[in-house]
């Protein structure tokens, strides 16, 4: 029977740090602030952004929050943006993904300030993971690897299989695992014979969006099982791209969703947010 990872006691203990190094700044005259902007009204969305301002109340940061209507423009969103890009007093902004169609999510990530981008997503900080000096982590990614540490589960010289090859995830959740010395396999909708990859894997990361997609064939006994995939069943009910308890049976580690990476997702952005400060 697998071991329970759990993102909930990690990220506590994340957040313990951050509250810590936080009172530093604060006493030095600088409360960490981060600016969130979610555009339109879908729910999923308002439950990520106000577990970001709860985290960021938990650690004693000033969060600002602008909530834009649905039919907000381009360039008014871009606007807003500038502005607070200009203003010395915000040191990380994000804006929540999805964004409405007519906004294009690119261009809205290469707005942001690279030094203020503290999900990591713009091209300039992609860049800098990529050559493996990153200026913040990629939350998602980070949080993994966090975890894994905290379990004791080096990935150096073992099998990391990602299946999902987003640019939020899969991409560089392999990029910080290859900078941790593993040997990486990322799989996506066009990888041929799936479950023979996933069977090679030591650490096995699922970020493919499908609830029950990695089945207890898909791992060998002993598998690290990280699962990425948040996905809210008809009956309303949250579960992960994991077939939780067939998997546990044989998997040497797993994630529980919830309270797995999502928890942890959320730490390092506040990680990140202190660092911007900093
Ligand atoms: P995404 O952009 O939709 O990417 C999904 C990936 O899965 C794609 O690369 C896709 O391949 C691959 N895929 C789809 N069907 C597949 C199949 N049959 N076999 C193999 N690969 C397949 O999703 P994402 O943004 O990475 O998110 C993935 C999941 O993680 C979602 O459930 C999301 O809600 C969750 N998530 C959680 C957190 C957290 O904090 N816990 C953060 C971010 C996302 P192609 O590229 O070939 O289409």
């Amino acid at each position: 029977m697998a071991r329970l990872l759990s993102g909930k006691e990690v990220s506590a203990k994340v957040l313990e740090r951050v509250a810590e190094e936080a009172k530093l700044c604060i006493a030095a005259g600088i409360t960490p602030t981060l600016a969130v902007i979610i555009v339109g009204s879908c729910p999923a969305s308002r439950v990520y952004v106000n577990n970001k301002k709860k985290a960021c109340a938990q650690v004693g940061f000033r969060s600002l929050e602008y909530a834009l209507e649905e039919q907000t423009s381009q360039a008014a969103l871009l606007d807003l943006i500038r502005q607070l890009n200009e203003d010395g007093g915000v040191h990380g902004i994000l804006c929540q993904m999805p964004l409405p169609r007519h906004i294009d999510e690119q261009a809205v990530c290469r707005a942001i300030l690279p030094q203020k981008d503290v999900d990591a997503f713009h091209p300039e900080n992609v860049g800098k993971l990529m050559l493996g000096e990153p200026r913040f982590l990629p939350c998602t990614p980070a949080g993994v690897m966090e975890l894994l540490a905290h379990a004791g589960i080096s990935p150096e010289g073992r099998h990391m299989v990602i299946v999902g090859r987003s640019n939020i995830v899969g991409k560089p959740m392999a990029m910080l695992a290859l900078q941790a010395n593993a040997t990486v396999t990322i799989c996506h909708s066009k990888t041929r014979d799936l479950a023979q990859i996933t069977r090679q894997a030591d650490i096995l990361v699922a970020a493919v969006g499908r609830a029950n997609f990695v089945t207890a064939g898909m791992v060998q006994e002993g598998t690290a099982v990280i699962d990425v995939g948040i996905n809210r069943l008809e009956s309303g009910r949250l579960c992960g791209d994991v077939d939780f308890a067939a998997v546990a049976e044989k998997a040497g580690w797993i994630t529980p969703v919830p309270g797995g990476v999502g928890p942890m997702t959320i730490a390092m952005l506040m990680q990140n947010t202190l660092a911007a400060a900093k």
